[in-house]
């Protein structure tokens, strides 16, 4: 017997969360596994499972208490004091990877793979699990570098999250919310136009048509490169096997090689009354079945903002509740502020630091009762509302797909760990997309699909970008990419800013939205751009040439001596490395 001390694991990006439930006591006999405690972040709650089995002695924490990795859970009093591996089928060992793992996952022992002896059905040199722009683009990818390649998806429209219930229909739809609102401000320059008649049922049309267009367009380029499309649920069942449950009955399909591309699926904060249909997630929200007198948007991240967006322009009353201290946290305070003043200006309410700890169908509406996030701040009053956006943040799939069976590491959270060659522990199996590592974007999902493909048809890359730029599509959009300020600061890296505000932009002005800024990070000694942030219309437009510069080296003198088109946005970033240089004109700058 000796006495254990369990501990947070590496939960990933939630630095520190906090204790919403104890699910276990002193005296208690637990499991490897089993869940001790579930937290709450401003993206979703989860629970911290048992690395040990024994009997629980003492509990540490208490609920309301705030922890992160290596924070003390409870005294365990143990007859084995090493952490077991999950639960395993039959005895082939999974190989191991030898390249270094780059998703941040707690180092985990390999599941013992399973082995499959039965009749097979189709056979392939590469198969991809999931057709989201992760998978089709590895397939498409592998299949013009000559493999035969079978691509595997549940549902019959190719295209995943992205195109059928994410950056597309978002998008169509914030295109016709941004022309809306644009109308209704442009009674300030003199030309008042008419309220809008919104025929939703024609705007919903018009928004799956782009999306079957898109949709339809992946299945003919599948066709044409002679990939084979399954439609199914696929389950591995061996490290060379997978099992697909097609309408047809089931196919087991043996692989040379694997991807692992089955994205991520949307979180939810516990006990919400998620069969009452006014309580929607971002997919539910995307379908447009009716704009809400009033709506509340629980996560104030992007997903949330945008899907806010939408609806305040169609003309429902917005709420936003956020749990930590600012909108978008992921991006500097100072490229948020000019949307979060705008949006406060036109939505009903915005509480930060604030979480919604209960939710009640009503038969007048949903009531959510609020409390402070931190000790001691202000709770809303309780509020009912005609709908309820739940927009938490998303969770990989890697514990649906019998990953086990091929001896892949899934870790608690759900991500497959991979190497710079997107290599899971097991070396002909890849994972590419949402469910190997955040960022969850869409763009990092069909680089690392590249990588994947040519990996296997044998060329030496690895997935090694200098940054990933993330876009808020909101309005004003804020994007940003590379360093940013906190982190610098977090970090101790030495930099360098410039912000260049949009009121002296002749084309900011020109469209009456000069609320805008630019802003360039560098590095002091060479110069070199090292993070940019950008507030305003078509800031994700904008922040392309930033994610170039860096990508390729560039300092201040390369883009300040870039001649730009006067008069454009895509000045600004120039202007801020005028600031940085001192040899701005635009601009008066005291002399130092
Ligand atoms: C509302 C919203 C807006 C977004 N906007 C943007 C944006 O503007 N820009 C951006 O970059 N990102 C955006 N994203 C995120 C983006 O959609 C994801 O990062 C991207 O889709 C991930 O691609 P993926 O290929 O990894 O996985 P997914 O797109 O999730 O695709 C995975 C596919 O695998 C299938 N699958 C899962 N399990 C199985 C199985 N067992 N068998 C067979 N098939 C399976 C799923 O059905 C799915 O089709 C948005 C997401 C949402 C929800």
């Amino acid at each position: 017997m000796s006495i254990i001390e369990v501990k947070v694991p590496d939960i990933g990006d939630f630095k520190e969360v906090e204790i919403i439930e104890l699910l276990v006591k002193p005296g208690d006999t637990i499991k490897v596994d089993q869940s001790l405690i579930t937290v709450e972040s401003d993206k979703a709650s989860m629970e911290i499972p048992a690395s040990h089995a024994g009997v629980v002695k003492e509990v540490k924490v208490k609920v309301g208490d705030k922890v992160a990795e290596g924070s003390l859970l409870l005294l365990l009093e143990s007859v084995a004091t090493q952490a077991t591996a999950p639960a395993t089928a039959a005895a082939v060992p999974g190989p191991a990877s030898p390249l270094a793992a780059k998703t941040a996952a707690p180092a985990q022992v390999a599941p013992v793979a399973a082995s499959f002896s039965g009749q097979i059905d189709i056979e392939c040199d590469t198969l991809v699990i999931g057709a989201g722009p992760g998978g089709y683009t590895a397939a498409f990818r592998a299949a013009d570098l000559g493999q035969k390649v079978v691509l595997i998806e549940r549902y019959p429209n190719l295209g995943g999250v992205c195109l059928n219930v994410g950056c597309i229909p978002s998008k169509a739809l914030l295109h016709a919310a941004k022309v809306i609102t644009e109308a209704e401000e442009m009674s300030h320059l003199g030309v008042k136009m008419s309220e809008p008649e919104i025929d939703l049922d024609k705007l919903r049309g018009w928004k799956d048509g782009v999306v079957k267009k898109l949709t339809g367009g992946l299945a003919s380029l599948a066709k044409a490169r002679k990939v084979q499309v399954v439609v199914g649920r696929a389950e591995f069942s061996s490290p060379n096997t997978v099992g697909v449950e097609t309408p047809d009955g089931n196919k087991v399909i043996k692989f040379k090689h694997a991807v692992i591309a089955a994205g991520s699926s949307v979180a939810r904060i516990p006990g919400f009354p998620y069969d009452d249909p006014r309580v929607i997630d971002s997919t539910g929200a995307l379908e447009l079945r009716q704009i809400p007198k009033s709506m509340l948007v629980i996560g104030g991240g992007i997903i949330g903002l945008e899907m806010a967006c939408v609806y305040d322009a169609l003309g429902a009353e917005i709420t936003v509740v956020e749990f930590s201290d600012g909108l978008i946290p992921a991006a500097d305070r100072d490229i948020v502020k000019p949307l979060q003043k705008r949006i406060e200006m036109r939505y009903a309410a915005i509480h930060l630091k604030t979480k919604v700890t209960r939710l009640e169908a009503r038969k007048d509406g949903l009531m959510a009762t609020f409390e402070s996030a931190v000790p001691g701040g202000s709770t809303p009053a309780p509020q009912l509302f005609d709908m309820v956006i739940v927009a938490v943040g998303r969770r990989p799939n890697g514990k649906e797909i019998a990953a086990e069976k091929a001896g892949v590491t899934v870790c608690e959270r759900g991500f497959i760990a991979v190497d710079k060659q997107q290599r899971t522990n097991v070396p002909h199996i890849f994972a590419i997309g949402d469910i190997c590592s955040d960022p969850m974007l869409a763009h990092k999902a069909t680089n690392e699909a590249k990588v994947a493909a040519e990996v296997i048809a044998g060329h030496k890359v690895e997935f090694n970008p200098m940054t990933i730029p993330s876009v808020a599509y909101t309005d004003p959009e804020v994007a940003w990419m590379g360093l940013t300020e906190t982190e610098a600061k977090a970090k101790g890296i030495p930099y360098a800013k410039a912000n260049f505000p949009w009121a002296a932009s002749g084309r900011a002005l020109a469209m009456g939205r000069e609320e805008g800024m630019t802003k360039l990070l560098w590095d002091p000694t060479t110069k070199r751009i090292i993070g940019a942030g950008i507030v305003g219309v078509s800031a994700g437009e904008l922040l392309a040439e930033t994610v170039l510069a860096m990508e390729m080296g560039a300092d201040l003198e390369d883009l300040a001596l870039t001649i730009h088109a006067h008069p454009t946005l895509s000045e600004t970033p120039m202007f801020a490395a005028e600031m940085g240089l001192g040899v701005i004109t635009d601009l008066y700058l005291p002399k130092k």
